[in-house]
């Protein structure tokens, strides 16, 4: 599906990322796996890759760095000729009730979360337009794709700093996808509900957690990583060429907001 596509996907070294990278691969791209700590960890997502025939390399960066982020795409350019899937995932949360939280656990969320993906859609985006469509290669001349959660639209006490970077990524997104639909550029969204991953670790590795978060899911099941890499896929192909500015919630209807399904 996405043969003879070069892919970038940040935080591939673990969770959401990694199953996107590894499905991007199966998918037919050669991948760019990015990380900022866990080299080893990159390391075997690279070899799971390559195992499908294409090319992919681990490339250390931290999506809130300017120059790095730079680096990191114009390394990718010149190894593997140019960028046409930019996955900026790499994101994180410092949890805290409002009266405690600092002012480095609110930046350090917003510099991850929201400007990384500012800065990594900003260098996909310059090669996009300077090379254009390559019609063997898509129909567009690239994507960009954000991944954003459910609460980019459901409030969350105690992680005002993840909730607010969500809300941001939305209209990042939104704006980005504007800007750059007369280019051929597709921007859009994967907004995730609960995954099993280490990042929400706490909500879903005791059986009490779990049933307390699967009142939250119609569906009646926690999302696995794939559910996500699947959505992604599906998103940068051109099967989905007409999808500009949408935000995918793949959440097992959390967004539904289940808790009326009883009440209200
Ligand atoms: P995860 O397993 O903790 O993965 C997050 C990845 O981001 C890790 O590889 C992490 O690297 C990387 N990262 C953190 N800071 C970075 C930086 N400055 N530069 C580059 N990479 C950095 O969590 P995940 O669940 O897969 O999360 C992936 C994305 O999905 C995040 O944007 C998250 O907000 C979103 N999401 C997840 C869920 C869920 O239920 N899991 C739900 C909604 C949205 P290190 O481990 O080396 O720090």
């Amino acid at each position: 599906m996405l043969r003879g596509q070069k892919a970038c996907v940040t935080g591939a070294n673990s969770g959401i990322g990694l199953a996107t990278a590894v499905a991007m691969g199966r998918a037919g791209a050669d991948v760019v796996v990015n990380y900022v700590v866990g080299a080893d960890e990159a390391d075997k997502v690279v070899e799971q890759i390559e195992a499908f025939g294409v090319r992919a390399y681990a490339h250390e960066a931290d999506v809130s760095d300017e120059q790095q982020v730079a680096d990191m795409v114009a390394r990718m350019v010149k190894e593997f000729g140019t960028i046409d899937i930019m996955v900026a995932n790499a994101g994180l949360q410092r949890d805290s009730a409002l009266t405690e939280m600092t002012l480095a656990e609110w930046q350090k969320v917003i510099d991850v979360n929201l400007t990384g993906q500012f800065l990594c859609a900003r260098e996909a985006a310059k090669e996009f337009v300077r090379r254009g469509v390559v019609e063997e290669v898509s129909r567009s001349a690239g994507k960009i794709i954000c991944m954003s959660s459910v609460h980019q639209i459901i409030p969350w006490s105690g992680h005002v700093n993840y909730a607010s970077s969500k809300g941001g990524v939305g209209m990042l997104m939104q704006t980005l996808a504007q800007e750059l639909a007369p280019h051929k550029i597709r921007v859009n969204a994967i907004g995730p509900g609960a995954i099993r991953t280490p990042i929400n670790r706490d909500a879903w590795s005791t059986p009490q957690a779990e049933a307390s978060l699967l009142q939250l899911i119609p569906y009646g099941r926690v999302g696995d990583p794939d559910d996500i890499a699947n959505a992604v896929v599906a998103m940068a192909s051109d099967l989905l060429d007409y999808v500009v500015g949408t935000t995918l919630y793949v959440d097992g209807g959390m967004t539904l907001f289940p808790g009326f399904a009883t009440g209200g």
